[in-house]
This record gives structure tokens, C-alpha cells and sequence, in this order.
């Protein structure tokens, strides 16, 4: 799925008018995708004349990033919110659960859609 960086974005609206699926539209000067209307054609990436749209595979170090901040913090918050160190480790074991589950959506979203004709 195609992303916009908005460091890159310079407001040319070109994307806007070329995008087929009217999926991007401009907010503070930025361009952004709507990705339930994107129908990924990758018409934006071609076309950007600053490279601001970017492939979704960029986005995996951020992202594995993300999730480990977000699971560092929800362990905090149960160690702080249930006063025990030790619910730390559940919340460990809960998120795993989390990503777990995700990955076996993934898979078997894969799975089905390799099935469609
Ligand atoms: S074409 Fe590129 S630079 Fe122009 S608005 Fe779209 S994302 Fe921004
Ligand atoms: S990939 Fe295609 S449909 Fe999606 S935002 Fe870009 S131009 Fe629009």
C-alpha cells in the first residue's frame, strides 16, 4: 500500500488530480491517501515528481518500531495501573497473543485470496 511523506510532499497536487479512485486529498498542505477508497495502482508513486509516495515495504522498520514502543509502554502501564511488576509480564504474553493472532489473519487472508479467480 502506497504512503505519503509529508517531509517530501511539496503540494503540487498532482497525485490529486491523476489518482483514479479520488482516494488523495490535501490536508495542511499535505498530501494523504484515504486507504479505503486507494485502489492500489501505484499511478501516485509513478507520477510524484518529489518521490513523497512511497512503497509500504519502506515502512516496516517503522512499524516493528512502533508496535515494540507501544508494547514497552503497555507493559509500564499494567506493572503501574494493577501495582504489580509482575502483570508486566502478562501484558507481554497478551501482546504476543495480539500479534500472533494478526499474523495468522494475515496468513490465512493470504491463503483465501489465492484461492479468487
Ligand atoms: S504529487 Fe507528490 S509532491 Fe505533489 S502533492 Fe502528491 S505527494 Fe505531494
Ligand atoms: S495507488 Fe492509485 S488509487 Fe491509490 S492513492 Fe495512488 S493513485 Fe490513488
Amino acid at each position: 500500500m502506497p504512503w505519503i511523506d509529508t517531509e517530501r510532499c511539496n503540494s503540487c497536487g498532482i497525485c490529486i488530480k491523476k489518482c483514479p479512485a479520488k482516494a488523495i486529498s490535501m490536508e495542511n498542505r499535505k498530501a494523504g491517501i484515504n486507504m479505503d477508497e486507494c485502489i492500489h495502482c501505484g499511478t501516485c508513486h509513478s507520477i510524484c515528481p518529489e518521490q513523497a509516495v512511497r512503497h509500504d515495504s519502506e515502512k516496516t522498520p517503522y512499524d516493528v518500531k512502533k508496535n515494540v514502543e507501544m508494547t514497552k509502554k503497555f507493559m509500564d502501564t499494567c506493572a503501574k495501573s494493577l501495582g504489580d511488576e509482575k502483570e508486566k509480564w502478562k501484558c507481554l504474553e497478551r501482546m504476543k497473543k495480539y500479534f500472533n493472532r494478526e499474523k495468522v489473519i494475515a496468513e490465512k487472508t493470504l491463503e483465501e485470496i489465492g484461492k479468487l479467480k
